[in-house]
């Protein structure tokens, strides 16, 4: 899997960072910074919430070829 973040969504709520603060970073004012985009299988989960409570659906899970 893989976690993508659209920076133009994005409006910095840190709702990701609260779910899954191994996988996003985000600084009291900008936007997200993924810090690992290609989380192992037992992250899935933490990973699917931040994706799923993000306010502006800014991020998004693809998956491997
Ligand atoms: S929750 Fe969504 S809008 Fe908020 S910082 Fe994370 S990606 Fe950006």
């Amino acid at each position: 899997m893989k976690i993508t973040a659209d920076l133009d969504l994005c409006q910095g709520h840190a709702v990701c960072q609260a779910e899954a603060p191994e996988f996003f970073d985000v600084p009291s004012r900008g936007t997200v910074e993924v810090l690992n985009r290609h989380p192992e299988p037992e992250a899935r989960e933490a990973v699917e919430r931040a994706v799923r409570y993000c306010p502006t659906q800014a991020l998004m899970i693809t998956e491997d070829d």
